[in-house]
Parts: C-alpha cells; structure tokens; sequence
C-alpha cells in the first residue's frame, strides 16, 4: 500500500490565489498597490546581518509595541505568520474533531480550510440581503458543539461592514464559551464612523477575539505578519499551537518598522478610501450594482456573468478576483490602476 495523506484533504477546498499575469495590472489580492518606504526597506535590509540567527520567538518587540497600541496586556497579544495562521492557531487552540465553526458563506476562503485542517465542521450562513453578514441567523445557527464564529467586519469579498448597535446586540447574545473572532484585515480603509473598532468591543469580553494584519493597509502582504488580541487564556492558546519561529526576522523587523512609519501609511489609506468610493460611483453610472464597501476593494456580483466579465477585464490586462458564479472582487489600486479597470468595465458587452 503506498503512504497516503488523510483521505478528507480530497474534500477540501484549495486557497486559490490571484492571478499573476505578466505586464497586467493586479487589483486580485486585496494589496496595496504602493510600494513601501524606504525606512522599511531599510529596516528590512538590515535584518538581513543577523539572518543567520533566529528571530525572537513570540517576537517580543512586536507583542509589546502592539500591547502599547491597542491598549492591552502584552499576554493578551499573539502574533502570526500573517492572519491567515492566527485563524487557523485560534480553530486549532479552539476546536477538536467535530466541534463546530460557525461563519458567513460567502466570506473568506480561508475559514473553511483552517476548519477542516483541524478536523473541526464548517457551519455556515449564507449572507442577508445587501450582500452582508446575518447575524441573526448565525446567532440561530450556534449549538451545543459550536466553538467559534468568524465575522470578517468588513466583509471580504463584499467589503459591507457591521454597524455599532447591531454588533454589540449579536456579542450580547452569543453564548460565554463560544469566541466570536472578529477578523479585521480590512479595518483601516474604514471611513463610517459607525462601522466598531474591534478592540473597543472586545475590550471586558473574554469571548471576543480581534485579528489586524500587517498585508493590508501596512503593505506588508510579501512579510506575512498579523496579530491576534484576545483574552490571556485565548492568546496562551494561540501562541501555544504556533510553529516556532513561523513569524521571520524580517517580517518582524519590517512590522516594527511600519509602525514608525504609520502616519504616512495611513494617509495612504485614506486615498485608497477616497478612490474606492469615486470607482463605486463610476461602477454604478456604468450599470454595475456595487454594494457600499468599507475596504480596499469592491464587489460586482455579477452571478453568472461573473466569468465573462472577469475574462474581459484580463484581455484589457486588469486582473481581478473572480468567483465564478457569484461575483467579481475589485481591489483599489492606484487612480491610474483603478482607470483602466473601468475603461475595461465601460466596455463589457455583458
Ligand atoms: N482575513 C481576511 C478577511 C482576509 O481577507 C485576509 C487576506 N485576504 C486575511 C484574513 C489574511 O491576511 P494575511 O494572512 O495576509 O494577514
């Protein structure tokens, strides 16, 4: 008998990654379109002296500064190998087989490959008109088995985002042992005063979690780091699952540097911010249905003509993210970028 792998990976879903086509413009991946700093570069370069050591484990440096930012204990910080791992640390801190993970369908592709690495079941709840999350019938969905429940605020692929009172409502009713992971890749690009901070309404909660991610409004998605805030009891967990030294001497240095460079990385957010909303207009004037997005990038839900449209754009060398069936994800590149996505829209015959 040959060695064969677990027989439920068949069943799994593969991450499907943005396309990279050569000489095209790539709005596919969610990432800023501006390169970084110099003073990152730098910090980076320099890492590179002691590469021959390994990095700090648990990147104390990073919890710390982190810690100082966001207003929490040091033990209540974990940082990862980007995001995506810390949702993965928090199913496999979390879950044993058959324990369930509750999250909108459509949301990340992610969610539902960390929950089957683990052994754990996906439970999912299809989205509430406007493209959004439901919450009332997630809160119909949780059982005695669920563990976890992600909410992507905003939402990836739509970019709609959870208002204060309706958020606060849902904690309210979620259940003490179960820990609502409210992922915030996207939260910087947010502009409506009353989409929460996370870590507002995490803080007394001992059953919520925040995610932030250096690959978004940082851009840093090359270093792959993000952090993990939750409880002292739930960051333990995470840091206690994690690959040792998954999260690299330069990923380290470059998050560290970013951090002194947030003022300028910030007002770059706020033109990306400015420039999703003037491309949701244009989109809107050419015919598209455009569901108002709180991120870096926009959605067409296209349904079946997702596909053809996606083909177009690629033909124009605009790469976008397609799921086909459903809907197109625009990323906001820059002005010059986000014009000829809409040069490409304005001629689909679709
Ligand atoms: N959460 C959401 C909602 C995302 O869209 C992404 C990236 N596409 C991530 C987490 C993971 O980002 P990273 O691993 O680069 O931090």
């Amino acid at each position: 008998m040959p060695v064969r792998v677990r027989a439920d990976l068949a069943a799994m879903p593969d991450y499907v990654p943005g396309r990279k086509i050569a000489g095209a413009i790539n709005l596919a991946s969610n990432e800023v379109s501006y390169p970084p700093p110099a003073a990152i570069v730098n910090a980076v370069a320099e890492a590179a002296a002691s590469v021959h050591r390994y990095p700090a484990m648990g990147s104390d440096d990073l919890v710390r500064r982190v810690a100082a930012i966001t207003g929490v204990d040091p033990s209540q910080v974990a940082i990862g190998c980007g995001s995506v791992a810390l949702c993965q640390q928090l199913v496999q801190a979390l879950c044993t087989a058959q324990d369930e993970v509750l999250f909108a369908w459509r949301s990340f592709e992610a969610y539902p490959i960390v929950t089957q690495v683990v052994g754990a079941v996906r439970h999912t709840v299809p989205l509430a008109a406007g493209h959004r999350h439901d919450l009332a019938a997630s809160l119909e969905a949780i059982n005695e088995r669920t563990k976890l429940i992600f909410v992507s605020n905003p939402l990836n692929p739509t970019g709609t985002a959870l208002r204060t009172a309706e958020l606060v409502d849902f904690l309210d009713r979620v259940p003490e042992d179960v820990l609502v992971v409210l992922d915030e890749a996207y939260r910087e690009f947010v502009t409506d005063p009353d989409v929460p901070d996370g870590l507002e309404l995490a803080r007394g909660r001992q059953n919520v979690a925040v995610l932030r991610t250096f690959s978004k409004a940082y851009g840093l998605a090359g270093s792959r780091v993000g952090y993990c805030v939750a409880s002292p009891e739930v960051a333990g967990g995470v840091r206690k699952v994690a690959i040792p030294f998954s999260v690299n001497r330069f990923a380290h240095a470059a998050a560290l540097a970013s951090l002194d460079v947030e003022d300028e990385l910030m007002a770059r957010c706020r033109l990306i911010s400015a420039e999703r909303d003037r491309v949701r207009e244009e989109l809107i004037k050419i015919g598209f249905e455009v569901p108002e997005s709180q991120a870096n990038f926009v959605w067409l839900p296209l349904g079946e003509r997702a596909a053809a449209f996606n083909e177009h754009c690629v033909e124009q060398k605009v790469v976008l993210r397609c799921f086909a069936g459903d809907g197109v994800r625009v990323t906001i590149g820059t002005p010059e970028e986000n014009e000829a996505m809409l040069a490409a829209a304005r001629t689909f015959p679709g």
